[in-house]
C-alpha cells in the first residue's frame, strides 16, 4: 500500500504550518469506491422521506457545529471567523433546504398511463474547492444524498481539516458507506475521476474542469471558474452602487465564485462612484483578510500588474505589502481596457477593474463577451435595462440591484437523478 504523499497546510496569515494530513493510497481510494457501490442499492431504497429526515439531521448536527467549522475554516483559509461561520450556517440551510425538496422531487406530468419515477445515479464522486469549503460541498452533497445516491467526497487539498471535520459531522447521520471522505490532492481526485463512477460533480477551476472531463466517462456536473461582471448604470446613486461593488469585489478578498470580476460603469457618474469605490476600499484595507496563500496572491498581483502596464492606474492597492502572510489590498483600478487579462480571466482576488461605457448597451455588450461567470449583476433604476440584460447574459444567475442573492433549487435534484418512465397496464389487458 503506497502513500501517495502528505498535504500541508500553511497560515495564510503567516505562512506557518499548522497540519498536514496523510493523502488517500490508491489502495484506499478502491477501498472506498467498492464500500461505496456496496451501500449503493440499500441507500437507494430507503423512503425518500428518511432520506430527507437524515440530511435534515446533517443540517442540524452542522449548525450546532458551526463555530468549530468555522475555526477550522479560518485557519486553514484565512477567511475571518464570523464570514467563516455564516458560510457555514449557510451551507447548512442549503441542506436543510434539500431535506425538504428531496421528498417532493418528482418526475414530470404523467403522459395517458404512463409516468416518470426520479431514480438515483449510484456513486456521487464530489470533488470541491477551498474558497467557500462548507457551502459548496453541502450543496452538492444535500442534492446527490437525499436523491439517493451514495457520495465520496473530495474536499481541497488547501483545506482538508475542514473536509474532514465535516465528515466528521455529517457521515453519522447517514448509514455506514454512503458519505464517505478522502483526502488528497488532484492525483487522488483523478484516481476518483477516472475509476468506474457514476456522477463526478465537481466544483472548481475551469482548467481543471477541463481535464475531468477529457478522463472521466460518467456523467458531469461542472461548476467551474468564471468572471462574473457588474454594470453601473447612469441613473443609479453612484455612493451606494460604490458600496455594491465594494461588497461584491471584496468580499472573503474577492475569493468567492460569484465575487465582482469586472466593472462596465456608465461615464457619466464615473467620478463620484470611483471616488466612493475608492473610500470603501481605504475601510477594508483597515482590517485586511489575507488571501489563501502566497501563490494565489503571485497569481493574483501578476494581473493587476499586467493591466498597470497596459494603461491600467491603481486609484487605490495594487503593491504587495511588506511583511508576512499573503495579504493584498482591496485595490481599485481605472481606465481598464477590454483585452487586459484581468478584464478578460478570473482573477479570485480583492480587485475591482473598472471600464467606462458610454452607453448601456455598450457595457451590456462586453459584459456578454468572454468567460461565462456563474452570476453577473446589473444596478439599474430601469426596468427595460434590467429586462434586457437577464434575457442577454449568459450566465446561471442574474442579480438585480444587489450583488449577493440568489440560491439555485431543484435543477441539481434533477441532476443528480435518472428519469424512467413507468408504463402501467392492468393486468387483464383491458
Ligand atoms: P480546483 O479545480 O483546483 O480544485 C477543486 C477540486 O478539484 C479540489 O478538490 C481538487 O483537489 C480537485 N482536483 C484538482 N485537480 C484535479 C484533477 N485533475 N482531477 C480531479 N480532481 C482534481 O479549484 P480551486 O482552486 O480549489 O477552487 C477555486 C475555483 O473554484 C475558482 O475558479 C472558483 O471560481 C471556482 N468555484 C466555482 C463555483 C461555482 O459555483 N461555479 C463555486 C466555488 C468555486
Amino acid at each position: 500500500m503506497t502513500a501517495m504523499h502528505a498535504v500541508d497546510v500553511h497560515s495564510p496569515r503567516d505562512a506557518e504550518l499548522v497540519g498536514w494530513l496523510p493523502t488517500a493510497t490508491e489502495d484506499e481510494v478502491a477501498a472506498a469506491l467498492a464500500t461505496a457501490r456496496s451501500a449503493a442499492a440499500t441507500w437507494a431504497a430507503v423512503s425518500a422521506a428518511d432520506r430527507g429526515a437524515a440530511v435534515r439531521a446533517g443540517a442540524e448536527a452542522l449548525r450546532a457545529r458551526a463555530s468549530d467549522l468555522a475555526t477550522v475554516v479560518e485557519t486553514e483559509t484565512g477567511r475571518p471567523f464570523a464570514s467563516a461561520r455564516e458560510a457555514v450556517l449557510a451551507g447548512a440551510a442549503t441542506l436543510a433546504r434539500y431535506a425538504e425538496l428531496g421528498p417532493v422531487h418528482r418526475g414530470r406530468p404523467p403522459l395517458g398511463t404512463d409516468f416518470t419515477v426520479p431514480c438515483p445515479r449510484g456513486v456521487v464522486v464530489a470533488l470541491t474547492p477551498w474558497n467557500d469549503p462548507v457551502a459548496v460541498a453541502c450543496r452538492l452533497l444535500g442534492a446527490a444524498l437525499v436523491t439517493g445516491n451514495v457520495v465520496v467526497h473530495k474536499p481541497s487539498e488547501r483545506c482538508p481539516h475542514t473536509g474532514l471535520l465535516l465528515a466528521t459531522v455529517l457521515a453519522p447521520c447517514f448509514p455506514a458507506g454512503v458519505l464517505q471522505t478522502l483526502v488528497g490532492d488532484g492525483d487522488v481526485g483523478g484516481a476518483l475521476v477516472r475509476a468506474d463512477v457514476d456522477v463526478v460533480a465537481h466544483v472548481g477551476s475551469t482548467a481543471t474542469g477541463r481535464a475531468i472531463a477529457r478522463v472521466s466517462s460518467a456523467k458531469l456536473l461542472l461548476e467551474n471558474g468564471g468572471n462574473d461582471p457588474l454594470l453601473v448604470d447612469d441613473d443609479v446613486d453612484p455612493s451606494w452602487a460604490a458600496s455594491q461593488a465594494a461588497l461584491g469585489a471584496f468580499t472573503n478578498a474577492g475569493q468567492l465564485c460569484t465575487s465582482v470580476e469586472r466593472i462596465y460603469l456608465h461615464k457619466s457618474i464615473a467620478a463620484p462612484f470611483l471616488e466612493a469605490l475608492c473610500q470603501r476600499a481605504r475601510e477594508w484595507n483597515t482590517d485586511p483578510q489575507p488571501l489563501v496563500d502566497v501563490r494565489h496572491r503571485s497569481f493574483v498581483h501578476a494581473q493587476v500588474a499586467d493591466a498597470a502596464a497596459a494603461g491600467a492606474h491603481a486609484l487605490t492597492g495594487g503593491e504587495i505589502p511588506s511583511g508576512r502572510g499573503a495579504y493584498y489590498p482591496a485595490t481599485v483600478l481605472a481606465n481598464c481596457m477590454p483585452a487586459m487579462r484581468i478584464m478578460c480571466e478570473q482573477t479570485l482576488g480583492p480587485v475591482a477593474p473598472v471600464q467606462l461605457m458610454s452607453s448601456f448597451d455598450e457595457g451590456l455588450a462586453e459584459a456578454c463577451s468572454g468567460e461565462r461567470g456563474p452570476a453577473a449583476t446589473v444596478l439599474t433604476s430601469s426596468m427595460q435595462h434590467a429586462q434586457q440584460a437577464w434575457r442577454a447574459l449568459p450566465v446561471s444567475t442574474v442579480k438585480i440591484n444587489a450583488v449577493f442573492g440568489g440560491a439555485g433549487g431543484s435543477d441539481l435534484l434533477d441532476e443528480m437523478t435518472t428519469t424512467k418512465v413507468v408504463h402501467l397496464g392492468l393486468p387483464n389487458g383491458s
